[in-house]
């Protein structure tokens, strides 16, 4: 099914993201992960894509489990450090596979890296292009509420995001934020913007203190006073800081809903157990 269908009508959706194994021996395991992660019923489940797309098999392998297991995948599809012909040609295999669903992202820039000729994509809206000329896929997009690490500011950040929308998107999922206010203003912007489409709040429990520190290296996303103070008592002790991680995510979701805010997004991080007590937190709210 397509992920526009599943968005249509404003109804409450929660969905979950995951990440492939690094190594094909790992496969199973990951395989094992689906399969609890899907009895929570998401609305959809994502799979992420490696970075330089040297494990792209194992992205398309997950996401048809995904689909064995009755939930819509949306495949992630990075462009950057590939070629054009290896990106046509993992079109084709989702294609080939009846994955519906393509979340268009350029990649993060790898160290020392020298950006790319002219056999490569330069920027995600180039890759949503040639998706739409290669299939009838529904396609997403990320977006960053705290405004792209490498945009010089927000105004240039949510122009070059209107023009990615306009190539085509039929929705957009954000980076992880901390502070809901955050996301009040970027989805306020869009609108101001002329930026129609769907917009799916990414939440990403913190459950422990290692995390903490990757997550902010990745996404350059803020921590509020509220959720220091909860790392700064509960980071050392692993059980206490995964309790109260659950708990800040779910507060922030029902923050999110309460404020008309229908599609979320977690971030899993591959545990099942996190994305099952988050649902049990929502079991009344999301079918309210
Ligand atoms: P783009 O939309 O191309 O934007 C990249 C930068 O270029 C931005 O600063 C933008 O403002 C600027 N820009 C855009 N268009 C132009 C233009 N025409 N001229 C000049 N500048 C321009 N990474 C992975 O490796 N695998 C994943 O599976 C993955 N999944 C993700 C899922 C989500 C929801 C999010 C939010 C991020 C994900 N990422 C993933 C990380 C993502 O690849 C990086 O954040 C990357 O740096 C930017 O990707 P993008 O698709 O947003 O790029």
């Amino acid at each position: 099914m397509k992920i526009s269908e599943i968005l249509k009508n404003n109804k409450v959706t929660v969905s979950f993201e995951m990440f492939p194994p690094k190594e094909w021996s790992k496969i199973e395991n990951t395989k094992a992960v689906v399969r609890e992660m899907s009895k929570a019923k998401p609305a959809f489940m994502s799979v992420t894509y490696g970075a330089a797309g040297t494990t792209s098999g194992f992205t398309t392998e997950i996401a048809n489990e995904i689909k064995a297991r009755g939930v819509t995948p949306l495949s992630h599809l990075t462009c950057l450090t590939s070629t054009k012909d290896k990106i046509s040609s993992v079109i084709n295999e989702l294609k080939q596979n009846n994955i519906e669903n393509i979340l268009a992202l350029r990649g993060d820039i790898p160290k020392d890296f020298v950006f790319p000729d002219e056999q490569h994509f330069h920027y995600a809206y180039e890759l949503v292009n040639t998706i739409k000329e290669q299939g009838d896929f529904c396609i997403g997009g990320a977006c960053y509420p705290e405004v792209h690490p490498e945009s010089a500011n927000k105004v240039e950040d949510i122009q070059y995001l209107k023009e990615k929308v306009d190539c085509g998107l039929d929705f957009i999922t954000t980076q992880m934020f901390f502070d809901n206010d955050v996301f009040y203003n970027f989805r306020e912007n869009c609108a101001i913007k002329g930026i129609n489409i769907p917009i799916i709040a990414g939440i990403m429990p913190i459950t422990n203190a290692n995390q903490i520190k990757r997550s902010v290296e990745l996404s350059g996303c803020k921590f509020p006073k509220k959720f220091e103070k909860i790392i700064e008592r509960f980071g050392e002790n692993p059980a206490a800081m995964k309790q109260a991680g659950i708990i800040y995510a779910t507060e922030q979701i029902i923050d999110l809903m309460a404020n008309g805010q229908n599609n979320i997004h977690i971030y899993t991080m591959n545990k099942p157990d996190v994305a099952e007590a988050i649902m049990k937190g929502l079991s009344e709210i999301i079918n309210e």
